[in-house]
């Protein structure tokens, strides 16, 4: 099964290959371009464009993730990362974080 580093590599490939920015001053860049495309998931998904658009764009925010990945931090193993935050989220209380949309103070 593919995984989150194999696929890191596999984007770093695409890079590479196409000469786009390779260096760490590309990171700010790479997150705002993650943004961007998903704002066009968004777009898509608005408009009731195809699903298969929809998902291509929210690859094309995965591309941007692990590319900014590799360059912040070339030595983290995302497919561990992924794992442990995956635990610490799932050890997490039932619905955690919506809590406070019951504590908020209704209209004066
Ligand atoms: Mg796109």
């Amino acid at each position: 099964m593919p995984s989150l580093e194999d696929a890191k590599r596999k984007v770093e490939e695409l890079v590479v290959a196409k000469g786009f920015g390779n260096t760490p001053d590309e990171i700010a860049n790479k997150l705002l371009f993650a943004f961007i495309e998903l704002g066009e998931a968004g777009d898509s998904w608005k408009k009731g464009k195809p699903t298969e658009e929809t998902i291509e764009e929210l690859i094309d925010v995965i591309f941007y993730v692990l590319d900014a990945s590799r360059l912040i931090s070339p030595d983290a193993d995302l497919d561990e990362v992924f794992e442990r935050k995956w635990a610490k989220n799932m050890n997490r209380p039932h619905r955690y974080g919506e809590g406070f949309r019951d504590k908020k103070p209704g209209p004066a």
